[in-house]
């Protein structure tokens, strides 16, 4: 498939977090209060074993950089986490932090638990765009007879939440479609609601309307973004496809107002996220549309996504963390590692028939994992291919 001509970024391997992709007010990452908080914290009874080792570790960090000890081993506090502490009440902070300790240290010690860190769950594979980037604009993905379109029932739906609630802190609800697009929407973010630390959606704004805003907004969700790439209703409308600036522009605005009019107490966050494909976007054109709106906004690296099956083949040699830190279920119920095989080359399960924690850890799972240690990422379709 051939490029789209707005597309003249190179894709890129590293965390965004170390990159200068936010346009927001995030502290430097030393927050002296938040960290005399975060150590005389006093430990909750009912945490695990290995939850108050881990625990005893972010505790140390803090140590370190309260004492700034720069060269400190131990689990230091990102910006962004600095960010999010803010929304977080003091009784869940041990909780919250040792669910980032997880999400971000487990992959670099080759650790799992009994569940992945974070679960994404699709409610729907159907998208209303066909962003450039996106593998939407792959006709033998989003074509209906090619048979990957779905919708996610509410029953499944629920049987997933309950087997993760209590055992999993972060679901966001997206990944290959647009969440506001299945009918039950709102009834799994209602059943989802007051279980999880990370509560997140991922929407493109196109379907917001009071009704469905109030819905969203009345929810103890944890992250609202929104995935707009441009400040501009050219460039916007170039990457995203059947998208109309004017009507996301308008209701953007409507969520800002109804969030200020009536939920301004309540600890949502919202973001502006755009995908980061070409040098006519602009980070402070951005920030300086959409402030008023969100309270972070940023870029997210490119990943070509738009042709996964067809990129180059590589020679990246180390592990990829999405086998370490999160896991997909699509709409239909199958389960992948990543969104990167959006056409689940990868998949070998599906939660009708298996749990997830079954899934994280049966020996399929695990063979993938120990191929990236054996540095044979070369020898499986598409992460020879994938730059993660
Ligand atoms: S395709 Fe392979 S390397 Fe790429 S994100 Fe998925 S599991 Fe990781």
């Amino acid at each position: 498939m051939s490029k789209n001509s707005i597309i003249n970024s190179k894709p890129e391997s590293k965390s965004f977090f170390d990159k200068p992709y936010f346009a927001d007010n995030l502290d430097s990452g030393t927050n002296t209060p938040l960290l005399e908080k975060i150590v005389s914290l006093e430990l909750d009874d009912n945490l695990s074993q290995e939850d108050i080792e881990i625990f005893n570790k972010i505790l140390k960090g803090c140590n370190d950089l309260l004492k700034k000890k720069v060269n400190s081993h131990e689990f230091k506090i990102n910006k962004y986490e600095f960010f999010e502490l803010k929304f977080i009440e003091k009784k869940d902070i041990a909780r919250y932090l040792i669910y980032r300790y997880k999400y971000r240290h487990f992959s670099k010690k080759n650790k799992i638990g009994k569940f992945p860190p974070c679960l994404q769950i699709e409610p729907t594979s159907v998208c209303n765009y066909r962003c450039v980037m996106c593998y939407q604009a792959d006709k033998s993905f989003s074509n209906k007879s090619e048979g990957f379109m779905s919708n996610m029932s509410l029953d499944l739906y629920k049987k997933i939440i309950d087997q993760v609630e209590g055992k999993i802190e972060s679901i966001t609800l997206a990944s290959r479609g647009e969440p506001t697009l299945n009918k039950e929407f709102v009834n799994m973010l209602n059943y989802s609601s007051n279980k999880f630390l990370a509560l997140k959606m991922n929407t493109n704004a196109s379907l917001l309307n009071e009704k469905l805003i109030h819905s969203i907004l009345s929810t103890d969700i944890q992250s609202i973004v929104f995935s707009v790439d441009a400040a501009d209703k050219e460039t916007y409308e170039k990457i995203r496809v059947n998208g109309k600036f004017e009507k996301i522009m308008k209701n953007l605005n409507l969520f800002a107002k109804i969030r200020k009019e009536h939920y301004s107490k309540e600890k949502h966050i919202v973001k502006i996220s755009g995908v980061k494909i070409s040098d006519t976007q602009s980070l402070s054109e951005m920030e300086q549309k959409f402030k008023d709106i969100a309270d972070v906004i940023a870029f997210v690296p490119y990943t070509e996504w738009e042709s996964a099956y067809d990129n180059e083949e590589n020679d990246l040699k180390h592990a990829c963390q999405e086998l370490w830190t999160r896991m997909f279920v699509w709409a239909d119920g199958k389960v992948n590692p990543c969104d990167y095989d959006y056409k689940s080359t990868l998949s070998k399960w599906n939660v009708k028939n298996k749990t997830i924690s079954e899934i994280w850890n049966s020996k399929e799972y695990d063979s993938l994992r120990q191929k990236h240690l054996d540095q044979k990422r070369n020898t499986i379709e598409p992460c020879i291919r994938c730059q993660n």
